[in-house]
């Protein structure tokens, strides 16, 4: 399996312990509820965690259009939103661990049945690349960090053909059409399997966008995985 980011890991390590650091020193509200605390208060915390709760029972199964399975750890929840946006628009990495706990009982849960499928092969874990405009403005790919967190060492097969609008405040048929054809893999990807992993699901556009170019290179996805889906 190899890593494809274009900085050398050593500088984003670096990078990255930096940042961590830097979380500590730093006091913050909490990002769940806004109480000055830090990155998260012990009640949001505990929510976020749902300690109270069975997480292999509250994991959301569905399936993508052409059939490719989705695993999320959870329905789409306002506390995890906030958590997340915090996250990726604050660079808030201090949220990471309680984020990659939540994503840690799905990831776990698709690659066990992926294994199944492949006759004991691991898929690699492949990630969607950020937008030029979200890389610019973050300096980090959350998803790939809370990848990295679980053990798994996230690969990027593809890459935007031209950069989607920004589809927040876009209904289903827009988001399918913006994304249409817009992802490519730049290598030929024959006899590669993937599980595909993304924060959050809403229309599925993104993923199915994703399986098609995967496809389209040769290689296979055999589930998306996701934090939240947003339930339809
Ligand atoms: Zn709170």
């Amino acid at each position: 399996m190899t890593h494809r980011d274009s900085t050398p890991p050593s500088a984003n390590h670096l990078t990255e312990t930096i940042r961590d650091a830097w979380a500590l020193v730093v006091p913050v509200s909490c990002a769940g509820c806004g109480a000055p605390s830090r990155e998260l208060c012990a009640e949001c915390l505990d929510r976020l965690a749902r300690r109270d709760g069975d997480t292999a029972r509250a994991l959301v199964r569905w399936s993508l259009a052409d059939g490719t399975p989705g695993t999320a750890a959870r329905p789409y929840d306002a506390l995890l939103g906030a958590v997340l946006l915090a996250c990726k628009e604050d660079a808030r990495v201090g949220l990471l661990g309680p984020l990659a706990a939540v994503l840690e009982p799905a990831l776990d849960v698709a690659l066990r049945e992926a294994i199944v499928c492949t006759a004991g092969r691991a898929p690699e874990i492949a990630t969607v690349p950020a937008s030029r405009r979200a890389a610019r403005t973050r300096g980090f790919h959350p998803v790939e960090r809370l990848v990295r967190r679980l053990g798994q060492r996230p690969v990027r097969p593809l890459r935007w053909s031209r950069e989607p609008s920004d589809q927040r405040d876009f209904g289903r048929a827009q988001r399918f059409a913006n994304l249409a054809g817009a992802l490519r893999a730049p290598r030929p990807l024959d006899g590669r399997r993937f599980l595909l992993v993304e924060d959050v699901v809403t229309t599925g556009a993104t993923a199915g966008e994703s399986v098609r170019a995967i496809r389209a290179a040769g290689g296979a996805v055999l589930g998306v995985v996701a934090l939240a889906r947003v339930m339809p």
